[in-house]
């Protein structure tokens, strides 16, 4: 038996408290709402009065944390969310009651009752998919029909305005759907390229054709989109009712380095903590591997963050990092939880404990998640939507 003096063991929870009121994690992500509210604001400027904004807050509000991002956006005036799933639109459901969430992908249609229950509006890609739909339904499902218009991805095809009206109009005698409007998705809107400019173009006047078309056959509905961000930003449409904006508004570009014609602000800023400092000797090898010896007298310091939060080992020996404002090199691998870094070069003596930034700003100097993106051969969208749970989320107002 324990002696009754003994102290309780601290609980998780109890550790966790006593970190966030220290503001002292070993790694965590910063969610700056300010940035989130600037960027959404310029969007905003850019719309036409009327189309709505339609925030993309699917996969967790892209890495950003849903709750406190949508809690943000319905404050700004949002009130159209869309997400990929049925459990993301539940969430949003219940974050934001009054809100209209859109499930852009696949719902199995065994949750018909479970969509109409939560006045959720479904995606719908096909006549198979349409006839399941209303098979498993109970009351009507609210939903707007996705044409292929050359995303090749899922939807009616809209080669052929006419046929694809024709295909449509069958949609209109299943009772227990409830269709409200049109949608299709751009394949490469983020592109500067003439070819792709016009083929953007070829798939905006393929939907438009048929929502017209639908029209003239006594079926004017109430909603009709298309843009994602960069269309938003590079070509806003009057005829959109509703524009999906997902990438710009967490701060980042469609296709960096192609500029854009707004100033857009990051949103999230990854942060660790320096574990060790030691200076290595000429010969000396760091991580795994050996990919990294020193050719000379350095010093080394070691951050609490690795692959398993998201930092991908693709930025061994390639990305920097800030530490007092100075960028310093990843040397040798990045580990599961760890990376060192050579600091030598900056100025002031690194401490255990010592911040360290892998994107975002510090002392004047920025890296950005596009940045880092670029090195590896992918898009910023998958550097935060990787980000894992294990990497708190900090909401700074
Ligand atoms: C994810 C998604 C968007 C948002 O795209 P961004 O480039 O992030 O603006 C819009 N529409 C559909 C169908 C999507 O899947």
């Amino acid at each position: 038996m324990l002696p009754e003096t003994s102290l309780p063991l601290l609980r998780k929870r109890d550790v966790i408290m006593e970190l966030e009121q220290q503001l002292r994690y070993r790694a965590w992500a910063e969610i700056d709402m300010s940035a989130l509210a600037h960027n959404v604001r310029t969007v905003q400027t850019i719309l036409p009065p009327q189309t709505q904004y339609m925030a993309v807050v699917k996969a967790n509000a892209y890495g950003h944390g849903d709750e406190a991002i949508c809690h943000k956006l319905w404050e700004l005036g949002v009130r159209w969310f869309a997400v990929s799933n049925l459990e993301e639109a539940l969430t949003v459901r219940q974050l934001c009651p009054y809100s209209e969430i859109f499930i852009l992908g696949y719902t199995p249609p065994e949750f018909a009752p479970e969509l109409a229950r939560n006045n959720i509006i479904q995606g719908v890609v096909s006549q198979g998919y349409a006839q399941q739909l209303q098979r498993f339904a109970q009351q009507p499902v609210r939903c707007h029909i996705k044409l292929d218009t050359g995303m090749g991805r899922v939807g009616f095809p809209g080669k052929s305005p006419e046929a694809c009206t024709d295909a449509l109009m069958q949609l209109f005698e299943l009772e227990r759907l409830s269709i409200e409007g049109i949608y299709t998705h751009f394949a490469v809107a983020d592109s500067p390229d003439a070819e792709d400019i016009a083929y953007t173009q070829m798939q905006e006047d393929r939907i438009i054709r048929v929502y017209d078309l639908l029209a003239q056959r006594g079926h004017k509905l109430r909603h009709l989109h298309f843009m994602n961000s960069a269309a938003t930003v590079t070509r806003p449409n009057p005829r959109a009712t509703l524009a999906r904006v997902g990438i710009i508004m967490y701060g980042l570009y469609p296709n960096y380095p192609v500029e854009i014609p707004v100033e857009i602000q990051p949103v999230m800023s990854l942060r660790s903590v320096v574990s060790h400092v030691k200076t290595v000797e000429a010969g000396d090898c760091i991580s795994y591997g050996r990919t990294y010896t020193a050719k000379e007298t350095r010093t080394i310091a070691t951050v609490t963050i690795g692959y398993a939060d998201g930092y991908s080992r693709l930025l061994s020996n390639q990305a920097s990092a800030l530490v007092h404002g100075t960028a310093c090199p990843i040397v040798g691998r990045v580990c599961m939880d760890q990376l060192m870094l050579d600091v030598t070069e900056v100025p002031e003596t690194v401490r255990s404990g010592d911040v360290v930034t892998l994107f975002g700003s510090d002392g004047g100097q920025t890296i950005t998640a596009d940045q880092l993106a670029a090195m590896i051969g992918t898009i910023g969208y998958e550097i935060v939507c990787g980000i894992t749970k294990r990497i708190p989320r900090m909401v700074l107002e």
